[in-house]
């Protein structure tokens, strides 16, 4: 539940930073500048913000590049031919998993291809997958192109959730829909929470549900992973992918993450695609025919890993394994309801006339609210961006924000509550 703010000034904001057991996190990151100071980043679900210390993870790579040539993959600080193999205990922290269970590679539609690869198995009348509505455009993709891929028609074998008119449905109401579909449902793939809404699934609750009724069941946690507490393996998820610039500060175009539950670590029923990497680690330059999968996660692996990407992402995911989920969680809990709330008081006061069409529970979401603006969105989106806030515009009627716990602050939300209701006063005199 939303706290009840008592004092919507800039001193009570800056009070609430001060006691922000986290505000050092901001200067371990880049902050774009306009007009001389620190923009208002509101857009961590989109592209994080540089840790500054990327810069030293990839130079000794490109170092060990350098000096050692191909001797690199077993030679120097952190040989590239395991270089992956390091992400697998903090990654599995970071999403509730067994450390078998997860594995960095490729990005994150090639993942989401993998895993429809192995858990899309279309047989006699269960052959339907359940989508958000509103999914974003690459799941949908991915998802019309596997059904053609074994000889459907999206048109029919692909189900939307239906939704009310901000496109938020009730969980309860998502386990209606899952049991109305019943054995006729193959997949359900659903966003961990909702890129455009914001809205945050109960994952545990839809799993079972699946399970009940004969499906597997994934997520695309593309904007879950280092933004909500995630428990994979309990909740008994059959696979999840995400990618790691958004919440996860790795970099543009980075690389991704993959779970794949350890009830499946070794299933040879499964359906693969295969390559070199995901073959058992100490047969695989023996270089034969026979594929022989590496048991868990690494057994999806198509190619030798990334290292340049990966390196960005290991200089990220050090803080978030320093910081932990638990404390980013709950700063992040208090910086998304501090900021509805002071939004709530200018509503309230009728100084602006905004909708938060992202569910007002902390449980249904995660750092992202997304205001609405009743047909004025776009233009006030252009003048907040000429003030410095960087926020994004998603049609066809939203403002996307995300306050992120790991460098925003309490006076940033202010700021930005403080710049949008002027803009918003100036365009409606
Ligand atoms: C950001 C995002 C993507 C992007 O896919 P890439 O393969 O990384 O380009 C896909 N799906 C969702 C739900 C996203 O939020």
């Amino acid at each position: 539940m939303s706290q009840t703010i008592k004092d919507n000034s800039n001193e009570f904001a800056i009070e609430l930073d001060n006691q922000d057991e986290l505000k050092d996190y901001r200067s371990k990151f880049h902050l774009p500048q306009h007009q001389g100071n620190d923009v208002i980043y509101l857009v961590g679900n989109s592209l994080g913000l540089q840790p500054k210390s990327a810069v030293d993870f990839v130079a000794k790579e490109l170092e060990s590049w350098k000096l050692n040539g191909v001797e690199g993959h077993f030679i120097g600080e952190n040989p590239w031919y395991s270089y992956h193999e390091w992400f697998k205990n903090p990654v599995a922290r970071l999403v509730g998993a067994k450390p078998h269970e997860v594995v960095v590679m490729n990005n994150l539609t090639v993942n989401l291809h993998l895993m429809m690869i192995s858990f899309y198995k279309p047989k006699g009348f269960r052959k339907k997958i359940l989508v958000e509505k509103g999914a974003f455009p690459s799941d949908y993709y991915a998802v019309e192109s596997q059904i053609k891929l074994h000889g459907g028609n999206p048109d029919i074998d692909m189900i939307e959730l239906e939704t009310d008119k901000n496109n938020i449905v009730t969980t309860a109401e998502i386990q209606r829909q899952i049991e109305d579909i019943g054995d006729e449902l193959a997949l359900i793939l659903l966003g961990g929470v909702n890129y455009y809404t914001g809205q945050a699934f109960n994952m545990k609750a839809i799993t079972q549900t699946g399970h009940k009724v004969g499906a597997n069941v994934g997520f695309d946690l593309a904007h879950a992973a280092g933004n909500i507490m995630l428990e994979l393996h309990d909740w008994n998820v059959d696979f999840a992918v995400w990618c790691t610039y958004k919440y996860l500060n790795s970099g543009p175009g980075g690389t991704s993450g993959a779970f794949i539950h350890e009830q499946h670590a070794s299933n040879p029923n499964l359906n693969r695609l295969a390559g070199w990497w995901g073959h058992d680690s100490d047969t695989r330059f023996q270089m034969k025919k026979g594929f022989n999968p590496s048991y868990g996660a690494d057994g999806w692996q198509l190619s030798n890993a990334q290292i340049l990407p990966m390196a960005v992402h290991r200089a990220s995911i050090e803080i978030f394994d320093e910081v932990g989920m638990d404390k980013l969680r709950s700063k992040s809990i208090r910086l998304t309801n501090y900021m509805s709330d002071i939004l709530m008081d200018k509503v309230n006061q009728n100084e602006l006339n905004c909708k938060i069409i992202t569910p007002p529970e902390s449980e249904d979401r995660g750092a992202q609210l997304s205001l609405s603006f009743d047909g004025i969105g776009k233009e006030l989106f252009n003048r907040i961006t000429l003030r410095g806030i960087v926020a994004d515009w998603r049609e066809p009627n939203v403002i996307r924000v995300a306050a992120v716990p790991l460098y925003n602050s309490f006076i940033d939300v202010w700021n930005f509550v403080d710049i949008i209701t002027e803009e918003y006063t100036i365009i409606r005199s």
